[in-house]
C-alpha cells in the first residue's frame, strides 16, 4: 500500500509517498507561499531519481496546493502512480493532540473536532494541519486518513514530570502542563537506538538530543517518554535557531517594562529573534555559519555555540539523573546529524558518564553511526530522523 504523508503549515506543504510494505519512498516534494505571491511547487520522483522539478504556479490556497500536488504524482510522465487510487491512505502530521490523544488516529468528524478543541494549544499550527485534512478529504473522498500527533509519545510522562508548579486551576481550566514536541522523531529515533545498541527497547534507557533549528531532548525509558524538554509550547528547554528556550519567567515583565512591549511582544522575541541568532549578536541561526565563525575567532559565535553544546549537556545530565543512569544517547536533526563539531563538543561534557569520543568515527555521515569508542560505558549514536517513515508506518498500521 502507498501512503501520501502530508505536513501542512500555513503557508507550506511539504508531502512524501512511501510504499508501507518495501518502505521505499517514491516521490518527495514541498508546495511554498501558498496563498501568496511566487507560490511553487517542488518535485521528485524517487523511484526513477528523475530529479528535482521546480514550477512556479499560482496557489490561492490549500485545496489548489494539494491538487497540483496529486497531478504531480499522477503525471505520465514523472510521476509514480497510475491513478490517485494507488494511494491507499494518507497521513498527516499534526503538532498538538493535547491530553486528548495518545496515540495516532484514524481521522473522523469527532477527531476534526477534538483537534479544534485543542487548538488553542497551537494556534499557528494546529488549524494550518487542519486545512490539509479538509483539502484532502475534498479530494480523495473515499481515502482514509490518519493524524499523527507531534505530542502523542510524550503522554506517557509521569505527572511529577509534566505538572507546572503553578495553581493547579491554570491545569484544571486550561490544561497548562507540559507536552513536548518532536515526539514522532523521539519515538522513531529512540527505536533506532535501542537497535543498533543491541537492547530491547522495553530494557533501555535512551537519550535523545533532537537537534534541529528547533531543538529538544527527551528520556525514553524502557519504550516510554519519562520526560522531555519542551512544554507547554515549543519555546522551553535547548536553546534553539531563534528560540530562548529556558529562561527566568520574571524576564518577561521586567523587559516588557523597560521595552514599552507587551508581554505578547516579548515572547515573540523570545520565539523569533533569541536563541543562537541572537547569542551570535544576529550573525546567523545556521549552524554552518556559527561554526564557520567560531573557527575564524567570531566571539559572539564561539559564545553561542558554546550556550547552546553546554544547554544540551545539563539536559544530558539531568535526564541520566530521572532514569537513574543511560544505556544510549542519540544525536538526531539537521545539526545532531550533520555537526561533528557540535556532537564533539556536547561529549566533552559526558567524562563522567564514561563517555569517550571516537574522533574518526564521529566525522563519519552515515545515516546510523556510533560516535563512542567501542568500550564506551554509554554507547552515543548518530541516527537519521525520518518523520515522514514514521508517519507512514503508524498510519499504515492504523488502515491496512
Ligand atoms: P527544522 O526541521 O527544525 O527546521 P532541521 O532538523 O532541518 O531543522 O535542522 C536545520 C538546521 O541544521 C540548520 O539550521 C543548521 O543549523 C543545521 N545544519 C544542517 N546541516 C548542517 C551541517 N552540515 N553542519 C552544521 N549544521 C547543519
Amino acid at each position: 500500500m502507498n501512503i501520501l504523508v502530508i505536513n501542512c503549515g500555513s503557508s507550506s506543504l511539504k508531502f512524501q509517498v512511501i510504499n508501507a510494505e518495501s518502505e521505499k519512498l517514491l516521490a518527495k516534494g514541498l508546495c511554498e507561499r501558498i496563498g501568496m505571491d511566487g507560490s511553487c511547487i517542488t518535485y521528485e520522483n524517487k523511484a526513477d531519481d528523475t530529479g528535482k522539478e521546480f514550477k512556479e504556479v499560482p496557489m490561492p490556497d490549500h485545496n489548489k496546493a494539494v491538487s497540483l500536488v496529486l497531478s504531480a504524482l499522477t503525471n505520465e510522465k514523472t510521476g509514480v502512480l497510475k491513478s490517485l487510487s494507488e494511494i491507499g491512505a494518507v497521513g498527516h502530521r499534526i503538532v498538538h493532540g493535547g491530553e486528548k490523544f495518545t496515540t495516532s488516529v484514524i481521522i473522523n468528524d469527532e477527531v476534526v473536532e477534538a483537534i479544534k478543541e485543542v487548538s488553542d494549544l497551537a494556534p499557528l499550527h494546529n488549524p494550518a494541519n487542519l486545512i490539509g485534512v479538509d483539502a484532502c478529504k475534498a479530494l480523495m473522498p473515499g481515502t482514509p486518513m490518519v493524524a499523527v500527533f507531534d505530542t502523542a509519545f510524550h503522554q506517557t510522562m509521569p505527572e511529577k514530570a509534566y505538572m507546572y508548579a503553578l495553581p493547579l486551576d491554570y491545569y484544571r481550566k486550561y490544561k497548562v502542563r507540559r507536552y513536548g514536541f518532536h515526539g514522532t522523531s523521539h519515538s522513531f529515533v529512540s527505536k533506532e537506538a535501542a537497535k543498533v545498541a543491541g537492547k530491547a527497547y522495553d530494557d533501555c534507557k535512551t537519550i535523545v538530543c533532537h537537534l534541529g533549528n528547533g531543538a529538544s531532548v527527551s528520556a525514553v525509558m524502557n519504550g516510554k517518554c519519562v520526560d522531555t524538554s519542551m512544554g507547554l509550547t515549543p519555546l522551553e528547554g535547548l536553546i534553539m535557531g531563534t528560540r530562548s528556550g529556558d529562561l527566568d519567567p520574571a524576564i518577561i515583565d521586567f523587559i516588557a517594562g523597560k521595552e514599552n512591549l507587551t508581554a505578547a511582544d516579548v515572547v515573540s522575541i523570545l520565539n523569533k529573534k533569541s536563541g543562537v541568532f541572537a547569542l551570535s549578536d544576529g550573525l546567523s541561526s545556521d549552524f554552518r555559519d556559527l561554526e564557520e565563525g567560531y573557527l575564524s575567532g567570531n566571539k559572539y559565535a564561539k559564545l553561542a555555540v558554546d550556550a547552546f553544546c553546554y544547554r544540551v549537556a545539563k539536559y544530558i545530565g539531568s535526564y541520566t539523573a530521572s532514569m537513574n543512569g543511560v544505556d544510549v544517547i542519540a544525536f538526531t536533526a539537521g545539526i545532531g546529524e550533520n555537526s561533528s563539531f557540535v556532537r564533539a563538543k556536547i561529549v566533552e561534557y559526558l567524562g563522567y558518564l564514561g563517555v569517550t569520543l571516537d574522533e574518526e568515527e564521529n566525522k563519519k555521515r552515515a545515516d546510523v553511526h556510533r560516535i563512542a569508542t567501542a568500550d564506551s560505558k554509554v554507547q552515543v549514536y548518530s541516527i537519521a530522523t525520518n518523520e515522514e517513515l514514521a508517519i507512514a508506518r503508524e498510519t499504515y498500521a492504523l488502515v491496512k
